[in-house]
């Protein structure tokens, strides 16, 4: 335990973002669902909004948890932790890609770390007060699926950034050869 010292009060900080969180319904108003069955996919302008029972059939449990439950993987156990191959990172959900490899970094905190996102309209951010602190949720701008939360605590990357994001979220193509 000694050697995961210093990493403690990052990983409890997010670890509690994984206890007892609910899950709000999004507030917009649906537009005609196409059928599960017939999903193509959007091109990367496009918003994406599916009904609850869409997402579900869609999503794995765990996928659909973190991504329309604002759930948290437990940390130091996820595909992309410790995983640095050059390619892109596209969200679970929807496709949109969202990060790249060329500004992903090990943080040590349990979880993936990108000091941006492959562009600014990419992710919305979003202030989240629960748990009695005041963080900054990382969603994907398309579909509006839970990411994670950036921080600004990461003093030795170009941004000072860390987005801090769930690999169960991401789904990784490698970079061409
Ligand atoms: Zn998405």
């Amino acid at each position: 335990m000694n050697h995961r010292t210093s990493l403690w009060p990052c990983s409890l900080f997010l670890a509690l973002a994984a206890c007892g969180e609910t899950a709000p319904p999004p507030p917009e108003s649906q537009p005609t669902p196409s059928p599960a069955e017939a999903m193509p996919a959007e091109p990367n302008d496009a918003k994406v909004a599916r009904t609850d029972a869409d997402w579900k059939q869609k999503l794995s449990p765990e996928q659909y948890r973190v991504l329309r439950q604002k759930g948290t993987e437990r940390p130091f156990t996820g595909e992309y932790d410790e995983f640095f191959e050059p390619g892109e990172y596209s969200c679970a959900g929807c496709g949109a890609v969202l990060f790249t490899s060329d500004t992903k970094f090990n943080s040590g905190c349990g979880w993936p770390a990108f000091y941006a996102a492959k562009a600014e309209d990419r992710v919305k951010l979003l202030v989240d007060r629960t748990h009695g602190m005041i963080r900054t949720e990382v969603l994907c701008a398309r579909c509006d699926g839970h990411l994670g939360h950036v921080f600004d605590d990461a003093p030795r990357t170009p941004t000072g950034q860390r987005y801090c994001i769930n690999s169960v979220s991401l789904k990784f193509t490698p970079a061409k050869k």
